[in-house]
């Protein structure tokens, strides 16, 4: 069995597959967290959850690239798109009515991303601030809510890490790049990493090796990330199977020990 900690089939890129793919999925023993990254795509995950009687469940937040300012130079999904639609301000209200549904199981994915950060220092402090004040708003709700939290942290890990040790949540750092060095911190305060196909992108096996199996969850992100190898036009969550197996060679263990580790982790953090 696998569980993927974090994927997209809440957008538009699934109309048209979604209602085969799930299915499919489940009798495939692959259960499914989706996640939303504005108001739009986070009732769209819970809509989807709750059109299932288990295995599919929903994260809700508002993704950093997803705030409007005016430095935003790029947002996360495709133009025209409601679910790419950003947001001047973190609506605690809607937000908390959201993540209420019983097949919520985190608040995310939020988080600080200096990646497409604007040129000039007082604007790039400006761009900061607001990512932090709207990433805090959802830490309360997740302390609030007693929710895990699903954190996006791009070129962003010193920050993260300062915001997130003030606190006492149980989380993951999703989409995780880097090296034994930018994990240990974040391991020592209890939280995971999720494990994606940018493994295939970037060379981290020796972080692999390393990195404790109790220390990581899977997630495909789909639709994007796709495995080189993955036969499909748009990732999807069948390909979780590659992620797992790639890490069992790494580690020299059995794909079976990774998915039972794996699953058992995953399960623990969402309570679920
Ligand atoms: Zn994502």
């Amino acid at each position: 069995m696998f569980i993927d900690s974090h994927a997209h089939l809440n957008i538009s890129d699934f109309d048209n597959t979604r209602n085969k793919l799930i299915p499919s999925l489940l009798s495939s023993s692959i259960q499914v967290i989706n996640v939303g990254v504005n108001k739009y795509s986070s009732k769209r995950a819970v809509e989807i959850a709750e059109e299932y009687d288990k295995g599919v469940f929903a994260s809700v937040g508002l993704h950093p690239l997803n705030i409007r300012s005016d430095f935003t130079e790029k947002k996360y999904g495709k133009d025209g798109e409601k679910e790419s639609e950003l947001e001047k301000e973190f609506d605690v209200k809607e937000y908390k009515k959201i993540a209420n549904a019983s097949k919520v199981v985190a608040i995310g994915e939020i988080g600080l991303d200096y990646w497409h950060r604007p040129k000039g220092e007082s604007k790039k402090a400006e761009y900061k601030k607001l990512q932090m004040n709207i990433f805090n708003q959802q830490l309360d709700l997740a302390e609030e809510m007693d929710l895990p939290v699903i954190i996006h942290s791009r070129s962003s890990f010193d920050d993260t890490y300062d915001v997130l040790q003030k606190r006492k949540l149980k989380g993951v750092l999703h989409c995780f790049i880097g090296e034994r060095k930018d994990a240990e911190r974040f391991l020592d305060m209890g939280y995971v990493l999720g494990i994606n196909g940018v493994i295939f992108r970037t060379n981290m096996d020796t972080f692999l090796e390393w990195v404790p199996m109790d220390k990581i969850l899977l997630e495909t992100d789909c639709p994007y990330l796709t495995p080189p190898s993955f036969d499909s036009e748009i990732n999807n969550p069948f390909s979780l199977s590659i992620i797992a197996q790639k890490i069992a060679d790494i580690k020299a263990i059995n794909r079976t020990e990774v998915e039972k580790i794996i699953t058992k982790n995953t399960k623990n953090l969402f309570n679920i």
